[in-house]
């Protein structure tokens, strides 16, 4: 259920609907958008109904929610939920460009690939540094000290930073370093993890699962949710089909559905979705063409020796090309790229 307040609303009302809700068991979160403030009240539907809470004042309606998913839903806020980390947004007017290696793998490799994704345009630097390979014998990331590394290129170029975390023990670490926390297509259903950076205040990028429904994942944001974390960033990063041309299947799709659905920023990540470094440019296009928020592309130095992923990591010159491209499309589509 939601408590929609009225416009006029002051504090003293909205405290005394959130008290008398938590007092009948509800669970609340306080959603303050452009348009409205609403108190999202979670628990027992009946309970709401005949409590007296429609006449309090300050109170302008209740509405349920009939999605399963609750605090992502468009319904809870009507205008869209914009995250700004340094000079990174994303959900807004500008694009938030997220570049970098698969894995941080020295400090030269990160500081080279950072001072040129930034001079090209990008606004956060990624890079792994807990992976989570496929085979346990595949180079597995140079865990705290690249988070430090990580954290010394965001100092040194003003640029956010974001690497995926793979459970708590990680994640209390990288969030000591990191601007953004990535949770991995593997981990979108590990939930004591979800819960984990829902208890966080820095903003978590989810991306979608091998083969989960946009329900599922959609569920998976509102684990963030329901801990209280609202800075959620969602990232298509391609789904599992009988396709074999590409890693994964790019479901554009998505990203139109999840603006309709959520008010939650949608970025995609062209690289895993095709592991193909000739499809990122197109991808990307397609993305931003479709509504996307921003991109995560992987970018490397030197992509035929990376220890990860170098198959789809653009070389510095092929991404500049292609922020290039990116700011004449994203003019044509009422956006902006830093
Ligand atoms: C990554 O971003 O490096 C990564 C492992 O991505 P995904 O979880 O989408 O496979
Ligand atoms: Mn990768």
């Amino acid at each position: 259920m939601i408590v929609v307040m009225d416009l006029r609303a002051d504090e003293k009302q909205i405290t005394n609907v959130t008290k008398s809700l938590e007092e009948l068991g509800f669970k609340t979160h306080l959603i303050k958008g452009v348009e409205r403030i609403v108190i999202g009240a979670i628990g027992d539907r009946k309970q709401i109904l005949s409590s007296g809470i429609e006449v309090m004042p300050g109170v302008e309606k209740i509405v349920p929610i009939m999605k399963p998913f609750k605090l992502v839903s468009r319904e809870v806020k009507t205008d869209n939920t914009i995250i700004r980390v340094k000079d990174f947004s994303i959900g807004g007017e500008e694009l938030g460009i997220i570049a970098g290696p698969c894995a941080v793998e020295s400090w030269e490799q990160l500081m080279e690939t950072a001072s040129l994704v930034k001079a090209a345009g990008a606004t956060a630097i990624r890079g792994g540094t807990y992976k989570p390979r496929t085979s346990p014998y595949s180079f597995q990331g140079l865990e705290d000290e690249g988070l430090k590394l990580l954290a010394k290129a965001g100092n040194e170029t003003g640029l956010a930073t974001i690497t995926e975390v793979i459970d708590e023990k990680s994640l209390d670490v990288a969030v000591e370093y990191v601007d953004i926390i990535q949770i991995g297509a593997r981990n979108m259903q590990n939930f004591q993890l979800l819960r984990a950076v829902g208890r966080i205040e820095k903003p978590v990028l989810l991306k979608r699962g091998l083969s989960a429904t946009i329900e599922e994942w959609l569920m998976a944001a509102e684990y963030i949710m329901s801990e209280g974390n609202y800075n959620v960033i969602l990232c298509e990063r391609g789904i599992r089909t009988f396709e074999t041309y590409t890693r994964n299947t790019l479901d554009i799709s998505a990203v139109p559905l999840i603006k309709q659905l959520s008010h939650l920023p949608v970025m995609v990540d062209p690289s895993h979705a095709t592991g193909e470094w000739k499809l990122v440019a197109p991808l990307s296009r397609a993305a931003v063409a479709a509504g996307a928020d921003g991109l995560l592309v992987e970018v490397h130095p030197d992509p035929v020796k990376a220890l990860c992923d170098g198959p789809q990591s653009l070389t510095p010159d092929n991404f500049a090309e292609l922020m290039k491209e990116l700011i004449q499309l994203s003019e044509l589509m009422g956006r902006k790229v830093n």
